[in-house]
């Protein structure tokens, strides 16, 4: 069976006209009917996955690699609609690492106005957003009773030092699996995750690139990504087929084109490189 990747947002924190911000779509299965497991919330998500066909009601979980602003700007976004645009009590689960508790109690509290707005206007609206938060270290997830089944879901130490701690999601389902690293340097916790697997979506700066950008804050995010290059180095030790690239620092055209990009990884990865624009969607099979 297959699991299907797709790049909702291949920006970064630099707003782009055409790219939103950080978030992934792993699923089993198609439309309403599938398991839609949405890895971060960059900018713009929900418009991404209306793109898709889908909406907030249909997320089976949100994952957090990272409480970094870029990953979780649209998290309230979809708190919200979610809560709005279903008609019955329909609880939003957000696996995340240890802080997530406290950001999902901090954006509530943010929305505080809103909620009692809607409860007050809406007849048929009688309870706040139901969000429960389930904090991660390492090992397998479960999922609350009724959410999800058909995918197993597992996590794993990141490194993307000072931000502590970062995770990185692995989700396997009859055979196939695909790992989402989130921001990470090589490590051996992304290591232990994609042993086996079948695709690794990773996020990726240009290093030869932004080394040569005379801006510190720029060269600061050097020493807490992988390179292109980085990232094929660990897909090719985990022996995955497919290595899929997303959250382009630069972006193209400045950042080069795909087939730069491509060429980068090449040098140390035989598979299959993908890479490309919003909505860039890659069909994983089990081999
Ligand atoms: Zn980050
Ligand atoms: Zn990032």
């Amino acid at each position: 069976m297959s699991l299907t990747v797709m790049l909702l947002g291949t920006g970064s924190p630099m707003p782009s006209p055409d790219r939103a911000g950080p978030a992934t779509l792993i699923s089993a299965g198609a439309g309403p009917e599938g398991e839609h497991y949405l890895v971060d919330a960059g900018r713009g998500v929900l418009m991404r996955l209306a793109a898709a066909g889908l909406g907030a009601p249909n997320l089976t979980a949100v994952l957090i690699t990272h409480l970094h602003s870029d990953h979780i700007t649209d998290l309230n976004d979809v708190i919200t609609t979610r809560w709005v645009m279903t008609f019955e009590e329909t609880p939003l689960t957000i696996v995340g690492p240890v802080g997530t508790q406290a950001v999902v109690d901090h954006l509530l509290a943010s929305l505080e106005p809103d909620i009692e707005y809607r409860i007050a206007h809406h007849k048929d609206l009688d309870h706040r957003p139901p969000v429960n938060v389930i904090e991660v270290t390492e090992g397998a997830i479960e999922l609350p009773d009724g959410q999800g089944g058909k995918v197993a879901i597992t996590c794993g130490q990141t490194d993307h030092k000072p931000v502590e701690p970062s995770v990185g999601f692995r989700f396997d389902h009859e055979g196939t699996a695909v790992v989402a690293a989130g921001d990470t340097v090589p490590c051996a916790g992304l290591d232990l995750l994609c042993d086996g697997a079948d695709a690794l979506v990773h996020t990726v700066i240009r290093k030869d690139i932004i080394a040569n950008i005379p801006m510190q804050r720029m060269q600061d995010t050097l020493d807490y990504h992988s390179s292109p290059e980085e990232a094929a180095q660990t897909a090719a030790k985990a022996g995955v087929d497919t290595l899929i690239y997303t959250h382009y620092v630069p972006p193209m055209p400045v950042g080069g084109t795909e087939d730069d990009w491509r060429a980068l990884g090449a040098e140390y990865f035989d598979g299959t490189i993908e890479l490309g624009n919003d909505l860039h969607t890659v069909t994983i099979s089990s081999r």
